[in-house]
């Protein structure tokens, strides 16, 4: 994974970019993402048939969910035009998750047609499902610990005794009881607690709780369970005081964890899967943006051509993103800048009191860390429009992998006569 700051173009090919695409835009690097995931597969390879099913909510670009699913992965949808990205890549089968919450039936109904493993949110989904789309031949449920577990401060899940999410002990033995009476015979069991998590233990937590389900809830209904699922929420080091969080001793205390409580009580073997979103693309895609106004007033603003709507995490959980001021990389970071967008809510800043080099109009600010929960939590609130996304291929080629959007998409869905005119 990339150094702070690194940045894997030339100012130089940043500008032949931005000759032929204007900012701001997503640019995403392909070779670091397809080595990340190289990293995760090498670090499990002790498991039997690891798998990360890439959270396609993430970063849903079909061209990068088809880098991910060169490298191994998986995909975890969760929407209907989720399922649709992994049916026009010809992913199909287990090789996708669907762990959806408060689904609708259409969404069920084409989870199981793609011969999905479908992951129960709640008990009720039982009758749900059969009824809305059938009887599928390998079941999951989302366990939800409650006050069993506590999630690290800061992190945007919750706590997963607030949560909304999964099944409790209860419910899960109940719920699997059923499947097993309806003649299911293949199992999975599934938790999601952490989000963006650094520290390896929540993991190894994580394994050594769903392992231990798996032994009794295994022995109390005689049923066999395929595989665990400890969801996503593989942090990654936004800050630059934070470190990389260490896979191998993610791997090596779920090993021991596995060896103590799924060979070690002589169940069988057990795949480990997980679905992983943000580590897989986040360190992997910058947010291109120019400044197009300073401004000085109490403080001193600058004013990019991106907005909260290009990237809303900022704004939204006033989350730090990395900033570098392309070309004045070593220039003495000596002014304190809040980085701000054009739309009319105070929060959209990228940046507030940041030191950076003095920036001028026309300068390319790149945003880190903006691969994952990015473009894709894009919104069109106050008439802003989602960037393009650019791939950056590993052998130094680009390509224009979404356009930009037009005031033509904005008014594409309203009935007014006279609206749909092309206004582009
Ligand atoms: C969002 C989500 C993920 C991915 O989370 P990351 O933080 O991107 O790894 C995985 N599983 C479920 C169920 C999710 O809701």
């Amino acid at each position: 994974m990339n150094k702070h700051g690194d940045i894997p173009f030339t100012a130089e090919k940043l500008k032949e970019i931005i000759n032929g695409h204007q900012t701001p835009f997503h640019l995403y690097d392909e070779r670091g993402i397809r080595e990340n995931a190289r990293k995760l597969n090498k670090a499990f390879s002790w498991v039997p048939g690891f798998k990360n099913h890439f959270a396609v909510k993430a970063c849903p670009n079909p061209y990068l969910v088809k880098i991910l699913h060169e490298e191994g992965n998986g995909v975890d949808c969760s929407s209907l035009p989720e399922l649709l990205i992994a049916e026009r890549l010809g992913i199909r089968g287990e090789d996708i998750m669907f762990t959806s919450n408060d689904t609708p039936p259409n969404e069920f109904k084409k989870a199981f047609e793609l011969g999905a493993i479908i992951n129960l949110d709640d008990i009720t989904h039982i009758p749900f499902l059969e009824k809305n789309a059938g009887l599928p031949e390998i079941i999951c449920f989302r366990y939800n610990p409650g006050p069993l577990r506590q999630t690290a401060e800061g992190n945007v899940i919750g706590n997963p005794e607030e949560s909304k999410y999964g099944l409790t002990k209860q419910q899960l033995l109940e719920a699997y009881r059923t499947m097993r009476d309806k003649g299911v015979k293949r199992f999975g069991l599934h938790t999601m607690i952490a989000s963006n998590e650094l520290n390896p233990e929540a993991f190894i937590q994580t394994a050594n709780m769903l392992f231990d389900l798996v032994s009794e809830i295994s022995e109390k209904l005689s049923i066999t369970f395929e595989f665990v699922n400890l969801g996503g929420g593989m942090g990654i080091p936004y800050r630059p005081e934070q470190k990389q969080l260490d896979l191998a001793a993610v791997s090596e205390g779920i090993r021991k964890a596995y060896e103590e409580k799924i060979t070690g009580r002589g169940l069988k073997p057990l795949r480990i899967l997980t679905e992983n979103g943000r580590i897989m693309t986040g360190p992997f895609g910058y947010l291109i943006t120019t400044a197009i106004h300073t401004k000085s007033t109490y403080r001193e603003y600058i004013g990019v051509d991106a907005s909260m709507a290009n990237l809303m995490r900022p704004g939204m959980y006033g989350a730090y993103h990395f900033i570098t001021v392309m070309g004045k990389e070593s220039a003495p970071h000596d002014h304190t800048y809040d980085i701000v967008g054009s739309l009319c809510e105070n929060n959209d800043k990228f940046a507030i009191n940041r030191q950076l080099p003095k920036i001028d109009v026309g300068d390319v600010i790149v945003i880190h860390n903006a691969g994952a929960h990015g473009h894709s939590m894009g919104f069109n609130y106050n008439g802003k429009l989602r960037s393009a996304e650019i791939l950056l291929r590993e052998n130094g080629q680009y390509e224009l992998i979404r356009r930009a959007e037009t005031p033509g998409d904005y008014f594409s869905t309203l009935n007014f006569p006279g609206a749909s005119i092309d206004m582009s």
